[in-house]
């Protein structure tokens, strides 16, 4: 059976930020376990033809100073740039948003495709990791970033009162590819005078991450709870009813696709950027919904997933 210092549940920027802290503090026994086949988790980029779609974040703020160094080094690397905003920018990556999250990975063992089926106490004060596959992994201390609700299934018993409180609203992202040109104003992102439900529409080959014109169309917490019972070919044909407002003379939709947030934002949140849980309390549950005290956006995003990691992995480094 395969023993880890520590393992990381999530590949999401949080779950990276803390291996990164990590190893930045001599932690180096370190896996990410990851269920899907690319990490990322919500900094997601999809690949439609010759273009590519975000389909999760499509930018970010820097309210803090650690990020903002980190951001100074990206920007240097190319990684990310100033999209808009002034004097506030909201910066994206140049790649799109899931190339950031690889880049910040490339040095990580992360193990795929494997999903976490439980977290509980093994022999000799470890614990023990079950994978869906039936494999179990043991270990020192688990950083468990997945949001909230689906963190909680792993910890079957766990009682956490203010924990079991966070609850996510769900998103839904039509994704278009266009055979012309968008009307959406430069540099490609609208939240203003949108229809109803509608939250943020965004042109990638004017965002400069996309040859082809694709579109995504989020719509709101609100409207997707409305929806959710409707089949996706429902779902999409409202959502490409909005797309269709933004075609230009002459061009069409040539293709349309779905992505359905379950848990795309927290609709509560904590208010400590991570808590310690378990007998021995070497389990730790963090991500975005985890703000530190001083958290003046006071809401999850980018940003607060980025400062949870880094918070986790120190924490775990300092016990040592
Ligand atoms: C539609 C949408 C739009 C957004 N827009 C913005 C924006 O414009 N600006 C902004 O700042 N933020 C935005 N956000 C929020 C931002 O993307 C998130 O706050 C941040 O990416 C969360 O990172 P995380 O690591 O905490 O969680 P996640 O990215 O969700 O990572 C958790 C990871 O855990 C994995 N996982 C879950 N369960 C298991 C298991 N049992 N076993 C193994 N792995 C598991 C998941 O696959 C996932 O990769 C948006 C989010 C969504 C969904």
């Amino acid at each position: 059976m395969t023993t880890k210092e520590v393992i990381i549940i999530g590949g999401g920027l949080s779950g990276i930020m803390a291996a990164r802290t990590l190893f930045e503090n001599g932690v180096e026994d370190v896996l990410i376990v990851e269920k899907s086949r690319s990490v990322g988790g919500r900094l997601a980029t999809r690949r439609i033809g010759e273009g590519k779609a975000d389909h999760g974040a499509q930018f970010f703020t820097v309210r803090s100073g650690e990020l903002q160094q980190d951001v100074d080094k990206w920007l240097e690397a190319r990684w990310v740039k100033r999209w808009f905003g002034n004097p506030y920018p909201r910066y994206t990556s140049t790649g799109g948003m899931n190339d950031l999250a690889k880049q910040l990975a490339e040095t990580i063992p992360v193990k795929l495709n494997t999903k976490v089926s439980a977290i509980r106490d093994g022999r000799d004060g470890l614990l023990e990791i079950e994978l869906e596959s039936g494999e179990t992994i043991l270990t020192n201390h688990c950083i468990v970033t997945a949001p909230v609700p689906q963190a909680l299934s792993l910890l079957p018993g766990m009682t956490e009162p203010q924990v079991s409180t966070i609850s996510f609203a769900p998103c839904f992202v039509g994704m278009f590819t266009f055979n012309g040109s968008s009307c959406i104003p430069s540099p490609g992102h609208t939240d203003e005078n949108l229809p109803d439900g509608v939250e943020r529409v965004v042109d990638h080959h004017k965002k400069g991450i996309s040859q082809s014109v694709t579109v995504s169309v989020y719509m709101t917490g609100e409207w997707a709870k409305k929806n959710e019972m409707l089949e996706d070919d429902g779902i999409l044909t409202e959502i490409q009813r909005v797309a269709e407002h933004y075609l230009t003379e002459g061009s069409e939709i040539a293709t349309a696709e779905l992505k359905r947030w379950r848990y795309a934002e927290a609709e509560t949140v904590m208010r400590s950027p991570f808590v310690e849980v378990g007998t021995s309390k070497r389990i730790i549950i963090c991500g975005d919904a985890f703000l530190r005290v001083d958290d003046e956006a006071g809401r999850t995003r980018f940003e607060s997933a980025y400062l949870s990691g880094i918070s986790a992995g120190e924490r775990v480094a300092c016990k040592g």
